[in-house]
């Protein structure tokens, strides 16, 4: 299975990276709505749409305005936006409040049940994590099948990478751990302040769950380089660490 990363930026899109947005094309799953969604109608391969939302900041929920050109004739009939209740509120009342978005939303908003049945005998199952206001996690898992061995995916942001974080126990084992990283190791104040991870917490967390894979999201927008983290210590935790790019395939 293959994971497109629309959006991989942190807080604002730079001239680089937009924000959060991660697409399942094959099976119709969507991890955020940044300001890459937009970008969903020229990967769709499905007739319906699962949009799994982390929390409700902008940076991850403003793609939902740009959804209306999935209803040209030809694009997904039917979308689904999955997320805590309080943050689908705050969405629909707010970013859909008609004096900031004059249409009613193309989609329909479906409270997170515990658990979501994906296609293929997959499972979707979420997790809370430490940020202001709260966000939640997500793990998909698939089991072994005659010709496919197991497969699981994990996507961990907004939030801090402690050594002790609750959410570790949930992504245990996952094959690709997509983690967020938007500060360097010497912004630790920063991190605290603002609820994100710093890049070396982000490896040894990897490294601790025994992820086999692990891509680095949502850098800090101000970094335009190439190399937006500093990522010497975090690759003596975990050497094969990649900084996704925008448009980047993920084979899991
Ligand atoms: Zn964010
Ligand atoms: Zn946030």
């Amino acid at each position: 299975m293959k994971i497109t990363l629309l959006g991989t930026g942190g807080y604002f899109p730079n001239r680089r990276r937009h924000t959060a947005c991660l697409m399942i094309p094959e099976i119709g799953v969507v991890l955020d709505a940044g300001t890459a969604a937009y970008q969903i109608q020229q990967h769709l391969e499905t007739e319906s749409l699962d949009i799994f939302l982390s929390h409700a900041h902008l940076d991850h929920v403003f793609g939902l305005t740009c959804l209306l050109n999935l209803f040209d004739g030809q694009g997904a009939r039917r979308i689904r936006v999955h997320g805590e209740p309080e943050k689908l509120e705050v969405v629909e009342q707010c970013l859909f409040n008609k004096l900031l978005f004059p249409v009613a939303p193309p989609c329909t908003f479906t409270p997170l049940a515990d658990s979501v049945a994906l296609p293929q005998g997959g499972r979707l199952t979420w997790f809370p994590l430490e940020h202001p206001g709260g966000s939640v996690g997500y793990r998909l898992d698939w089991p072994a099948t005659d010709t496919e061995p197991a497969r699981s995916l994990a996507y961990v942001t907004d939030t801090i990478a402690r050594p002790d974080a609750a959410y570790l126990e949930h992504i245990q084992g996952v094959e690709l751990l997509v983690h967020e990283a938007y500060f360097n190791d010497d912004e630790r104040d920063w991190a605290e302040l603002t609820g994100h991870s710093c890049a070396t917490d982000v490896a040894q967390n990897a490294a601790a769950a025994g992820a086999k894979q692990l891509v680095m999201v949502h850098m800090n927008p101000m970094c335009e380089s190439d190399q937006p983290l500093d990522l010497a210590m975090a690759r003596e935790a975990f050497a094969e660490l990649v900084v996704a790019e925008d448009g980047m395939v993920v084979e899991f």
